[in-house]
């Protein structure tokens, strides 16, 4: 099982393992594991995780913390 929260409705669903399967090959793309999960709204969500995207996700998160801390704050 996984636990997805579906895009469309921003509700957390269970999707049963033969509903999820592999997009990204780990021998092309390493630190990369994508997978499409069907989900019970009908759609296919395709989700990205592995060390490469998490990093990536931490250097987008680091810069807009410093974009934030940029702005004026008015006293
Ligand atoms: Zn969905």
């Amino acid at each position: 099982m996984l636990l997805i929260t579906c895009p469309v409705t921003r509700t957390d669903e269970l999707v049963a393992d033969r509903r999820v399967r592999p997009v990204a090959d780990p021998r092309n793309r390493p630190g990369v594991v994508a997978v499409v999960a069907d989900c019970p709204c009908g759609g296919a969500h395709v989700f990205l995780t592995g060390r490469r995207i998490e990093q990536a996700r931490a250097r987008l998160a680091a810069a807009d913390r410093a974009r934030r801390a940029d702005v004026a704050v008015p006293a």
